[in-house]
C-alpha cells in the first residue's frame, strides 16, 4: 500500500485520482493466529497496530461483528484531554496525549487532531480551589494547565451566558494542549496502519463462543468459523460482559449504559474551544466541528441497555444545558442524535489486565473517556499481550483493585457506575 505524501497527492491529482489503493484488505479468516483481538473499535485496532509496530507480532487478527469503527469509536464527541489527577491515571492519560500529538505522522494519516483548548467553566470559589489542586498537580507532573479569570474567559469566548446565568461563571480551568480529533479518521488510520503490517482485520465476524481447555482459551467460535488463537484480547467496550460470560466467568465490575451525542445544523464559526459545563446537576460539553455543526453531549440515559439509540428526556436535558450556557444556540436546529453503549466501571477507571485464563487479556471499563485514551490503551495493551506482564503505568488497571480496596475514583463519585463520566 502506498504512503501518503505531497508527491502522491500531486501525482493522483494529475492522473484523475486513479492511483489510490484500498485502505485495508478484506481477508478471509485463517484457521489460527498468534494473537486474536476481539473488537475493531479504537482500542482493538490500536492494540493490533502497536503489537505489530512495537513488538513485531504480526500474525494477528482483529475480529469485528459489524464494520470497523461502527461502535463507540465512530459515535463519540471526540474530546481529547489529560486533565487527570490520580496516580496511574495521570501518567496514563498524559502518555496518551503525547501519542495524540504525533499520531497523524506516526500513522501517515491525518486524524485531524486539533489542540484547541479544553475549557472547564468554574462557578464557585470551591470549584476554583478544586481545579487549582488538579491543574497544579498536572503542571508538577510535566503536563500543562492554567486557570483563567473571568476577564480572560470573556475575551476568549465572548458568547457564553455571563450576565443572566442560573450559576454565574467566575472563571475556567484550561488545558491548552487538549482538544479534539476526527474519530473515523483515527479508526481508519489505525486500521490502515495495522493492515500495512500484515494484521488481518475481519469484519462481519461475530464471536459467539469461547472454547477453553486447561485454563486457557483454545479457540473462538465465530459466525465465520472456528479460529484458534495463541493469545486472545477482548476490546469490545459496552459488550464486555457478554464476552466475559462466553469465556465462562460470572460478573464484572462493569455496567453497560447508553450515552448520546448530538450535532446541530452547520453554522458560521462560533466556538474555537471545547467547553465543559457541569454544576447543579448539569453535565454538558460542546465544540464546533470543522463542517460547522455544534457537537455536544451530556449525561448517560440513566438505565442499562445494549441498544445503540437514546431517549427523549436526555435530548431535552442536553438542549436545556446548551441554551443555558450558550443562549445564542436557542434558534439553531438539532440535526442528528445517536447513542453508543458504554462500559461503565464501578470507580470510573479502566481495566487493562490479565484474567484468570492464562492467555486471555482484558481491555475495558472506558466510561465516557475511551476516545482520548485509545492510543495509550492500544500501546499498553499490546505491551501486556506481548510481554505477559503489566507495564508499571497500568499496574492499577486490574480487576483485583476492587478486592484490595485500591479503587481509582477520579471523580470521587462513589461505587455507582452511572455517576462516573
Ligand atoms: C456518545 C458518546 C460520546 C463520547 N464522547 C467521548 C469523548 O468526547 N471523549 C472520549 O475520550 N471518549 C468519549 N466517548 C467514549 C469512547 O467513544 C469509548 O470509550 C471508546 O470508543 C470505547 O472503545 P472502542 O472504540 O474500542 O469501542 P467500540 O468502538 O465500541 O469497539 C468495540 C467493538 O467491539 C465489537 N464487538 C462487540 N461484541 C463483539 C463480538 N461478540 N464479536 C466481535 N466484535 C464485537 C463492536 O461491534 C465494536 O465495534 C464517548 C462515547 C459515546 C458513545
Amino acid at each position: 500500500m502506498s504512503k501518503y505524501s505531497l508527491w502522491t497527492v500531486i501525482r493522483n491529482g494529475l492522473n484523475g485520482q486513479q492511483g489510490w489503493d484500498r485502505q485495508w484488505r478484506d481477508p478471509e479468516p485463517r484457521e489460527s493466529y498468534d494473537v486474536v483481538i476481539v473488537g475493531a473499535g479504537l482500542h482493538g485496532l490500536a492494540t493490533a497496530y502497536y503489537l505489530a509496530k512495537n513488538h513485531h507480532v504480526r500474525n494477528v487478527a482483529v475480529l469485528e461483528k459489524g464494520w470497523l469503527g461502527g461502535g463507540n469509536a465512530g459515535r463519540n464527541t471526540t474530546i481529547v484531554r489529560s486533565n487527570y489527577m490520580m496516580p496511574g491515571n495521570r501518567q496514563f492519560y498524559e502518555h496518551s496525549l503525547k501519542l495524540w500529538e504525533g499520531l497523524s505522522h506516526d500513522l501517515n494519516y491525518n486524524v485531524m487532531f486539533s489542540q484547541r483548548h479544553h475549557v472547564t467553566l468554574l462557578h464557585s470559589p470551591a470549584a476554583r480551589d478544586g481545579a487549582a489542586r488538579r491543574y497544579n498537580r498536572m503542571r508538577l507532573t510535566g503536563s500543562d494547565g492554567e486557570l483563567w479569570d473571568i476577564e480572560t474567559l470573556r475575551k476568549e469566548i465572548p458568547h457564553l451566558n455571563y450576565d443572566n446565568a442560573r450559576f454565574p461563571i467566575i472563571g475556567a480551568a484550561v488545558q491548552k494542549r487538549a482538544g479534539n480529533a476526527r474519530h473515523d479518521a483515527v479508526a481508519w488510520g489505525y486500521a490502515r496502519g495495522a493492515d500495512m503490517q500484515g494484521v488481518d482485520i475481519i469484519q462481519n465476524c461475530e464471536v459467539v463462543g469461547v472454547v477453553r481447555e486447561n485454563g486457557k482459551v483454545v479457540s473462538l467460535q465465530t459466525t465465520r468459523g472456528n479460529i484458534r488463537a495463541g493469545k486472545v484480547g477482548f476490546a469490545v467496550a459496552g459488550n464486555t460482559s457478554r464476552l466475559w460470560q462466553m469465556a465462562g466467568f460470572g460478573g464484572l465490575p462493569i455496567e453497560t449504559h447508553k450515552l448520546q451525542a448530538f450535532v446541530s445544523e452547520p453554522i458560521k464559526p462560533l466556538l474555537d474551544h471545547v467547553v465543559v459545563f457541569g454544576v447543579g446537576g448539569a453535565h454538558f460539553y460542546i465544540s464546533q466541528s470543522d463542517k460547522g455543526g455544534m457537537v455536544f453531549g451530556g449525561d448517560l440515559d440513566w438505565y442499562k441497555s445494549y441498544a445503540q439509540r437514546g431517549n427523549l428526556p436526555i435530548v431535552q436535558d442536553v438542549c436545556e444545558c446548551a441554551t443555558s450556557i450558550l443562549p445564542c444556540l436557542g434558534r439553531v436546529r438539532l440535526l442528528r442524535h445517536w447513542s453508543g453503549v458504554m462500559d461503565m466501571s464501578m470507580d470510573g477507571s479502566p481495566f487493562i489486565c490479565k484474567t484468570p485464563l492464562e492467555n486471555l487479556y482484558l481491555n475495558a471499563g472506558w466510561n465516557y473517556g475511551g476516545f482520548k485514551a485509545s492510543p495509550a490503551s492500544g500501546w499498553f495493551f499490546a505491551d501486556l499481550i506481548a510481554n505477559d506482564r503489566p507495564h508499571e503505568t497500568i499496574q492499577h488497571y486490574t480487576l483485583e483493585r476492587f478486592h484490595r480496596g485500591l479503587i481509582l475514583d477520579e471523580r470521587g463519585a462513589g461505587p455507582d457506575p452511572k455517576l462516573h463520566g
